[in-house]
């Protein structure tokens, strides 16, 4: 599929609906761009604001960091996903397994549970109003396929020396009670957190701002061509509609977008749409009552719905599930390889929905209120990757262009790691001191893409 800038009229998330009002959202969304600078940053979801964040705590000034931004400020993935910080626990271990090996497989869950921590203990330093709430997560196994693979995963992610010493296991009757879910036929339960992307974002966006960095939204960047000309360290022009750039380092924090502007991207990582739902609850969950820990109801790999309980009590409904059996599999597919986060997709609202009710549906019965239920619904592109590990570090070929992309609609849980990792690295940094699996490299795409 053709590659693509952000779409300008993306529909609101939740989150942007609730901070209207951030100062930066749309910084010089009029002005012309400077002419040169050390480190133009493209792309400000979590990846572009955290590597520039990072750029600076190692030492770079905020002066020579500019960040450019297509739509308004995290307009991306990063403001418009499900505010699930899930770490996989162990349940994809199988599955990266046969990508990257049992050692490679093991060090993505590491990361996983690595990241969690590592913003947890961000948020608590800086003390983040993000609605981060420190909690568990339930894996509702919901088909017996799904127990199963779930079951072989654990075995294989233990035998092959992984640690699941967080991990509990909740059978028949005792998992239907603690999950609510009443045809729940096993749980996994594991430390997780919901939060508030963008309000965690723009938090990042502000500080780095506040220590001299720049930010200018709407502001596509089209083209990346080499610096003609000898007078200054500059090595790339990096072109836009309001002016072109001479910058000295490139990094490209453009996630499903990375294509666009790095060809050799193109047919590695491709958008996929999805769509994350609000729902107000029913009084039998809220209150004393309401879910306090985050699910992913699961059906099958593919067909699953992520549970996440808002601080405030409202439940985000997220994931890739689809019930009515309207569509077969390959249309379903297709019709989500877009790029297009302008609309919605109603029946995808229903399922959630259907899904919804099953919650503690002891008390389903109850008539919902007016201003209870169905609540709100958005899309978002995710950037999917063949081998579903994100690229990480230097684009072969091209001296002082980075790429920090690819996370498979998992970022929240893998790109805490991911940006301070890649910020080291265009610091001079060796792919060890990040402490990332060696999967992630983009050298990997050498023999397979260039
Ligand atoms: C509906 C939905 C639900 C999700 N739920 C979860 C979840 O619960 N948990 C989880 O871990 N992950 C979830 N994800 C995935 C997660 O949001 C992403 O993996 C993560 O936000 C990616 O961050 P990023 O900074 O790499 O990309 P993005 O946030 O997409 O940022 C890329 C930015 O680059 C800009 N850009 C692109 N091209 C250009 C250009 N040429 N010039 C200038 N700017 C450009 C874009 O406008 C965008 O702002 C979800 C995603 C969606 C869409």
């Amino acid at each position: 599929m053709e590659p693509s800038l952000p779409f300008p009229s993306a529909c609101l998330s939740l989150w942007h609906r609730g901070t209207r009002s951030f100062p930066h959202l749309n910084a010089n969304r009029l002005a012309d761009v400077p002419n040169a600078i050390k480190y133009v940053v493209i792309g400000s979801g979590i990846s572009g604001s955290l590597t520039a964040w990072k750029l600076i705590e190692g030492g770079a000034k905020g002066e020579e960091i500019l960040i450019l931004e297509a739509r308004e400020a995290v307009s991306g993935a990063s403001g418009r996903n499900a505010g699930h910080i899930r770490p996989d626990a162990f349940r994809g271990f199988l599955h990266y397994a046969s990508l990257h090996g049992a050692e490679q497989a093991k060090k993505i869950l590491e990361n996983e549970k690595l990241v969690l921590q590592k913003i947890r203990e961000f948020v608590q330093t800086h003390n983040i109003d993000s609605d981060f709430v420190d909690t568990t997560t339930l894996e509702v196994c919901l088909s017996q396929e799904s127990a199963d693979y779930q079951a072989k995963a654990l075995a294989g992610y233990q035998a092959a020396g992984g640690d699941i010493s967080q991990v509990q296991i909740h059978e028949g009757d005792e998992a239907k009670a603690r999950t609510r879910v009443p045809n729940a036929i096993r749980a996994y339960e594991w430390p997780a957190a919901s939060n508030n992307p963008a309000k965690l974002v723009q938090w990042i966006l502000s500080d780095f701002i506040a220590k001299g960095g720049k930010l200018w939204t709407h502001c596509p960047v089209t083209r990346v061509t080499a610096h003609q000309a000898r007078d200054t360290d500059a090595r790339w022009d990096v072109h836009t509609a309001r002016g072109t750039i001479a910058a000295e380092t490139v990094i490209h924090c453009t996630n499903a977008y990375a294509g666009l502007l790095l060809p050799q991207l193109r047919t590695f990582i491709r958008p996929r749409r999805s769509q994350a739902k609000s729902f107000i609850p029913r009084s039998s969950l809220s209150g004393a009552d309401a879910l306090k820990k985050t699910m992913s109801l699961r059906y099958s790999a593919e067909h699953f719905f992520s549970v996440n309980p808002l601080r405030d009590g409202t439940i985000v409904i997220g994931g890739t599930g689809t019930r009515d059996g309207s569509n077969s599999e390959a249309e379903k597919w297709k019709a989500l390889a877009t790029f297009d986060d302008t609309g919605i997709n109603d029946s995808l609202v229903r399922n959630s929905a259907r899904e919804f009710a099953n919650i503690a549906s002891d008390s389903a019965a109850e008539p919902l209120r007016h201003g209870e239920g169905f609540d709100y619904a958005w899309t978002g592109i995710l950037g999917i990757t063949s081998d579903n590990a994100p690229v990480i570090g230097a684009v072969h070929g091209l001296e002082g262009q980075w790429v920090c992309a690819g996370f498979n609609g998992h970022g929240m849980a893998i790109i805490f790691t991911c940006a301070p990792g890649l910020a080291r690295l265009v610091a001079g940094a060796r792919w060890e001191e990040t402490g990332l699996p060696e999967c992630f490299q983009v050298g990997r795409l050498i023999k397979c893409v260039l």
